[in-house]
């Protein structure tokens, strides 16, 4: 039986892993889930699953915890020290599936276990790649994709050589305003921006891919993830959602990667790498679909994208800049406090703030300077809304 964690659990990636081991509880013994704030879903699944321990990232949820798994032996424990320490516990492979930089600590702590890594935590490489990839070459540990793009890049790239590799092409589906007039992106209500057309996901990335910042990051993440130049990732707004990634090869051969938009296929990939296995993931009929589109994105409309290249341009820390400020603008638009565009304004402005100051961006890449940043990024976020707010 392989020892398996779920870190996230209870979100939407969480629970799609979840539907994947249910479907073969035998062959898994888990060890710990986590969660936030849905105690109930945490305290069902793990008791269906006898995990070992079931952890709630709030402290003053831990009684409801405890109370929900009374009579079981789930074990019960709260906190981000208690994360820390579930992350500790041997397990041969981990899904990271936390939402944000609070996903980066659990995901390191699995790596320095050598554990397998199954990353949909995407902030993890945007904030600390080169830490990441590091620590898991240190303590000979293997990180597999779970983002749909990467996961395709990385199964394109079955056998090659990355020296024969041109370029990475990443879709977008264009998210929920993709079809909108520009003019009506600044009133652009939260509700409006929650919506998918394609995916079901969590909140926050359905937002993030309404502003495309969730593609600036996935851009990002494909230069730490494949170690290419930014100069051969590209991204092509692909409404259809049917191809996740394509790889261009110094052939002229382009090889892209498709299938039914649903996380369980790369999840699944994950899961049973390096074989595939049966998956319960809709079967293309490329008939009935007709045709598949494809279009240049626009950054004026999507300024995320151009954030994206200068992030990769600075290196260093302004990754972390770049998502705790993403974060933190994303809570205040959530909030209702700011509008949908001035997310972008915002992360940009506070992005220059950073290079301004002397050496900050280039101080070396450890957890705490990491940490750091991504909490100086969002007070400067708040003072920029404060201030907004004021005028
Ligand atoms: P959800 O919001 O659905 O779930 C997030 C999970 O993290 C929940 O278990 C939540 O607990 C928990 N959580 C929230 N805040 C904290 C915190 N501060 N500390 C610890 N745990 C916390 O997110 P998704 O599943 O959509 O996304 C998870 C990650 O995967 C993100 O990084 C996202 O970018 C990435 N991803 C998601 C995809 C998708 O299809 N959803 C696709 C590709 C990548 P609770 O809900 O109990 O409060
Ligand atoms: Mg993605």
């Amino acid at each position: 039986m392989r020892k398996i964690s779920v870190f996230g659990a209870t979100g939407s990636i969480g629970q799609n892993t979840i539907d994947l081991i249910d479907r073969n509880p035998s062959a898994y013994d888990v060890v710990a889930l986590t969660g936030g704030a849905n105690i109930e879903q945490l305290a069902r699944d793990a008791k269906r699953l006898n995990a070992d321990i079931a952890i709630t990232a709030h402290p003053d949820r831990l009684e409801d915890l405890r109370a929900a798994l009374a009579g079981s032996d789930v074990e019960v424990a709260a906190g981000a020290n208690a994360l820390a320490e579930a992350a500790a516990r041997p397990a041969d492979w981990v899904m990271s599936a936390i939402v944000g930089a609070a996903g980066l600590q659990p995901g390191l702590t699995a790596l320095e276990q050598g554990a397998t890594l199954a990353l949909a935590n995407k902030e993890t490489l945007v904030c600390a790649g080169t830490l990441v990839l590091d620590t898991a070459r240190k303590h000979n540990a293997r990180l597999l994709p779970v983002d749909s793009e990467h996961s395709a890049v990385f199964q394109a790239l079955v056998g090659e050589d990355m020296a024969s590799v041109e370029r990475i092409i990443i879709t977008a589906s264009g998210g929920a305003f993709r079809d909108w007039p520009m003019s009506k992106l600044a009133s652009a209500t939260v509700e409006q921006a929650s919506s998918h057309p394609n995916w079901n996901m969590g909140q926050r990335i359905t937002i993030d891919s309404a502003s495309m910042f969730n593609k600036a990051l996935e851009v990002i993440e494909t230069r730490e993830f494949f170690g290419i130049s930014p100069d051969m990732i590209e991204v092509i707004v692909h409404p259809e959602s049917i191809v996740h990634a394509m790889v261009g090869f110094n052939d002229g051969a382009v090889m892209a990667h498709m299938g039914a938009p649903d996380m369980r296929h790369a999840i699944g990939y994950a899961l049973n790498w390096p074989k595939r296995q049966t998956l319960p993931v809709e079967r293309l009929n490329l008939a009935k679909l007709g045709q598949l589109r494809f279009q240049e994105p626009d950054e004026n409309r999507y300024p995320a994208l151009r954030l994206a290249r200068e992030v990769m341009e600075r290196g260093g820390l302004s990754g972390a800049v770049f998502n705790g400020a993403k974060e933190c603008a994303l809570d205040h638009f959530i909030a209702g406090r700011i509008g949908f565009l001035d997310m972008a304004d915002i992360v940009a402005a506070v992005l220059d703030r950073f290079d301004a100051q002397d050496n900050h961006i280039d101080a070396p890449m450890t957890l705490d300077n990491v940490l750091q940043t991504d909490h100086l990024a969002r007070i400067w976020v708040d003072n920029a809304v404060a201030q907004r707010a004021g005028k």
